[in-house]
């Protein structure tokens, strides 16, 4: 992980969330108050003016997470934002180096999601952003030490950057697939929990955003 890659993953991110910001907020319509997309829009909006302000002169990965965090902390609104706030701000926070292998980025990753679950206290099950955001940082972590140590020696690709993109993919399939899980879930934190048993049924708006967060990183480490 380095600037350019966080600069692509934050911009992908960003431009899932608007194509997908109707269908979010549709989600949200459902079981919370048909913010979710807007919400997550707003925020992102102002990410993207400091990643176009800042182009001239980028600065290190984790600063740019924690300034994203910031943002999101301050601009999303609802509960979302400072749930995805937090995360990017212990993201940011976990990489003091300009550039980072990847087993410190999934350390990273970790740290996020611990601030995001410290902050909301859900666990998974509860039908909330953390059903994807666990079993992606799982799947990252683990597609990472299943991998033998020369695998890096068939192709043209450096064996490092070749592994973020293999890893981030796993972490994106798991995200889609932690996401699904939370239809048939009854949800116990947020506002959908107001409804009981009748959020049984429904996509978790919050699964569905970060889903596109973690395939936004695949795409970016894609290249
Ligand atoms: P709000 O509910 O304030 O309108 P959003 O609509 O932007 O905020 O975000 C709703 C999403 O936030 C939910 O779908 C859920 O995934 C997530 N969420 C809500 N409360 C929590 C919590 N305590 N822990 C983790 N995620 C939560
Ligand atoms: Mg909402
Ligand atoms: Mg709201």
């Amino acid at each position: 992980m380095d600037s350019v890659l966080a600069r692509d993953w934050i911009w992908a991110f960003a431009t899932a969330a608007h194509a997908e910001k109707r269908r979010l907020t549709t989600l949200d319509s459902a079981i919370g108050d048909g913010d979710h997309g807007v919400n997550l829009c707003r925020g992102l909006s102002r990410v993207r003016e400091l990643l176009l302000r800042d182009e001239e002169a980028p600065g290190a990965a984790g600063e740019l997470f924690t300034e994203t965090g910031a943002l999101l902390r301050s601009h999303v609104g609802g509960a979302s934002g400072v749930l995805y706030g937090s995360a990017f701000q212990a993201i940011g926070g976990a990489l003091p180096m300009s550039e980072v292998d990847v087993d410190r980025f999934a350390d990273a990753l970790d740290a996020g999601l611990a601030a995001t679950v410290k902050l909301g206290a859900a666990v998974p099950g509860d039908k909330t952003m953390v059903d994807a955001f666990t079993p992606a940082v799982t799947a990252f972590r683990d597609f990472r030490s299943a991998q033998p140590a020369d695998v890096g020696t068939v192709s043209q690709v450096p064996a490092r950057a070749r592994d973020l993109a293999d890893a981030a993919q796993a972490a994106a399939v798991a995200a889609r697939d932690g996401a699904l899980a939370t239809i048939p879930m009854q949800a116990r934190k947020g506002r959908a929990s107001y409804l009981g048993p009748r959020s049984i049924g429904h996509l978790d708006p919050g699964a569905a955003s970060t889903e596109l967060l973690f395939r936004s990183l695949a795409l970016a480490a894609k290249g």
